[in-house]
């Protein structure tokens, strides 16, 4: 969004071609909403955060109330697998990691479909890796089985299968954020929400420079790119934002609004759904060339 006053704030015209953009979250009929480890948990204790969980569940159960499909894309495998069996691997102990992993996965999904049947819901697991997205049968099969589910009114929750691949190794899909646009480019989602520890996109690193702007839409993400490389600090300089940005391509491009949100209050998500102002907003721009393989291939 373009235009701003002499001291940089919003206009009313921004804030209405604003206002009018976001609407349109309003109609959106198949949406990704996609959870890390670190708003699942209690950081203090490592447990997870079953209230936090709850109103997850109601608020993605809510959208799918109203007709909405939807998936749920959750980290927090590895998390509860070392909470159960009180260990804590080392950076480069991957095995074992892999090891909590499976079980932790299995006990997140016990939590999850639990409070998904409270409130009469179906959900099925799907782990996946690289080569579901970049192997054309793989890929193709994925899709089918997506598709199938949704029509089933089943609510898909999804991780990267750490067994064969995880994100501490090559050959892994990257990270969750990039697994959650990847989700709603196979399924052809067109809304994908990033519950993140940040409010979303600021001009720059909010906590180094008290002149940072929040962004709240962003039309042309080669704009960001940019802004970006310039930024002093670290806000859209770090990994995980730069995992973001290209979680952010693949969504553009595969048509696919997808709003950064701090999932600190989970309600986030239907204020972002009735178009309300939080988090950055990544307008979609379809591009019908654009070929999911070759990106990762390229990445
Ligand atoms: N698959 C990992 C887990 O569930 C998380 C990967 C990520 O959050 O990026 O623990």
């Amino acid at each position: 969004m373009g235009e701003e006053d002499k001291k940089g704030n919003r206009t009313e015209t921004d804030k209405e071609a604003e206002a009018g953009i976001r609407e349109r979250l309003k109609e959106k009929k198949r949406i990704v909403v996609k959870i890390g480890s670190s708003s699942l948990h209690h950081l203090s204790t490592g447990e997870l955060n079953l209230t936090k969980m709850e109103r997850l569940v109601r608020e993605l159960c809510e959208l799918r109330n109203q007709g909405k499909d939807v998936i749920l894309v959750s980290s927090g495998a590895i998390a509860v697998g070392k909470k159960t069996m009180n260990q804590k691997p080392t950076d480069d102990e991957i095995p074992l990691k892999q090891a909590l992993a499976a079980i932790g996965q299995a006990r997140l999904m016990m939590v999850y479909q639990k409070l998904f049947a409270e409130y009469n819901h179906v959900t099925a697991q799907i782990l996946m890796t690289k080569h579901t997205i970049v192997d054309d049968v793989n890929r193709r099969n994925a899709h089918n089985t997506f598709t199938e589910l949704l029509k089933l009114g089943v609510i898909p929750v999804v991780n990267e299968n750490d067994t064969v691949a995880i994100h501490e190794v090559e050959d892994t899909i990257g990270d969750n954020d990039f697994l959650s646009a990847v989700v709603a480019y196979l399924v052809g989602a067109d809304a994908l929400i990033l519950l993140s520890d940040i409010d979303g996109l600021y001009t720059d690193d909010p906590r180094a420079n008290k002149n940072a702007k929040f962004i709240g839409v962003v039309e042309n993400l080669k704009d960001v790119m940019a802004m970006g490389k310039e930024s002093t600090g670290s806000s859209l300089g770090t990994g995980g934002m730069s995992a973001k940005l290209h979680a952010a391509t693949v969504a553009v491009n595969a048509g696919c609004d997808m709003v950064i949100a701090n999932g600190k209050d989970v309600s986030v998500i239907h204020k972002i759904m009735e178009g309300k102002r939080y988090g950055t907003l990544f307008v979609s721009e379809k591009n019908p060339e654009f070929s999911i393989a070759e990106y990762i291939d390229n990445m």
